[in-house]
């Protein structure tokens, strides 16, 4: 049996941002030391930890160091190279493992790894040239997404494809690159489930967020939605449970989701680690999304992840949004929540905020 790592180990963390940051918050909470690997220093993970080593991903003598000074690595951003949390496995447990990741890294991947798993998505299809990107449009009826096939997030390389649009001019800017197109989803609104699962292969499930998206970018989330049906719920959650098991995830992981207007959850993808829309759990859940993966990859008890609420809502500061700081104080019902990053660049996140209704 694996044997629990106990309050005063030392976790490490792969990636520095504000993920890292609220992780190594309840690391340190729960009596951890926390130490940050990631090419950046000054981060806003770094400021919390006991140790920011700056490496580069391929560095491996580095690598071996930070690895022999804790005894778990977890993440908080899943474009780690694969090849470096293999190399680190050699050394110490890395949690989750690199499975799943290298799905997560590409959306062809990771579709068909949860297609793989008897889940639903969008229809979807891979395209390689432009004489492919054609043929497949015209089947989808002239619309779609076309997304790069890796390195996509917060709407970065993908484009909304209408009948009419130059599809020369569009493939340019994809570089020739694989890409995924996809059908496009009519849905009536967008939620995530956030599931965790420990070493001991225990798994819970917080009920679903609802998500509204600006500029691609995640604007606001909501737990508690009246939207969110208790047979909705359940689907989302035992969907989340699939990909938990079936991809033997230990960790944190987010699955995004559509509700279509017909009624059917759609899968969009999966993140494993704590996510955005789960930012709200730290101050309306019992138990924070980034104290659930502590314990998970500690191999501690699960918390409760129930609502402490009756519904609480999160709202991103994005860019200069941050700058309204002392405005969002004087509301004193407001939990306001700042990352710590030095430049305000727009689309940058740079804080949350967080109100709950009693
Ligand atoms: P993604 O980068 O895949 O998370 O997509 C970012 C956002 O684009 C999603 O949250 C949706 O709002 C929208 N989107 C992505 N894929 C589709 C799709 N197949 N149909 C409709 N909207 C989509």
């Amino acid at each position: 049996m694996t044997q629990a790592i106990l309050p005063g180990a030392t976790l490490g963390v792969l990636g520095s941002g504000q993920l890292g940051r609220m992780f190594a918050i309840a690391a340190r909470q729960l009596g951890y030391g926390i130490q940050v690997y990631s090419p950046d220093g000054y981060s806003p993970a770094g400021q919390i930890a006991d140790r920011e080593w700056t490496g580069g991903w391929e560095e491996t003598a580095r690598l071996k160091e930070f690895a022999q000074r804790v005894q778990v690595v977890t993440l908080e951003f899943e474009n780690v190279p694969v090849a470096t949390i293999q190399q680190l496995q050699e050394w110490v447990p890395v949690r989750p493992g690199p499975a799943v990741l290298e799905a997560a890294q590409n959306r062809l991947l990771e579709k068909t790894a949860i297609r793989q798993c008897g889940l639903p998505t969008a229809e979807f299809v891979a395209v390689n040239s432009l004489e492919e990107l054609h043929t497949h449009l015209s089947a989808f009826g002239g619309s779609g997404i076309l997304k790069t096939a890796s390195w996509g997030y917060d709407g970065k390389g993908q484009k909304r494809i209408d009948s009419g649009d130059s599809l020369t001019d569009l493939w340019q800017t994809f570089s020739s690159q694989t890409a995924i197109l996809e059908q496009l989803v009519d849905f009536q609104f967008e939620l995530s489930v956030i599931a965790v699962r420990n070493v001991q292969g225990e798994i819970d499930c917080y009920d679903p967020i609802l998500n509204r998206h600006r500029n691609h970018i995640l604007d606001v989330s909501v737990s508690g939605a009246p939207e969110i049906t208790p047979k909705i719920a359940a689907d989302a959650c035992e969907i989340a449970r699939t990909v938990m098991t079936k991809l033997d995830v230990v960790g944190v992981l987010c699955v995004e989701l559509f509700l279509t207007g017909d009624g059917r959850l759609l899968v969009n993808e999966i993140a494993p680690r704590p996510h955005n829309s789960g930012h709200l759990t730290i101050d309306a859940h019992v138990t924070s999304q980034f104290e659930q993966q502590v314990r998970a990859i500690c191999g501690l008890p699960l918390g409760d992840t129930g609502l402490a609420a009756r519904r609480a809502q999160m709202h991103n500061l994005i860019g200069a949004d941050a700058n309204d700081w002392q405005a969002i104080l004087s509301d004193p019902a407001n939990h306001l929540h700042l990352y710590g990053k030095h430049e305000a660049r727009p689309g940058r996140k740079m804080g949350h905020v967080t109100r709950l209704t009693l």
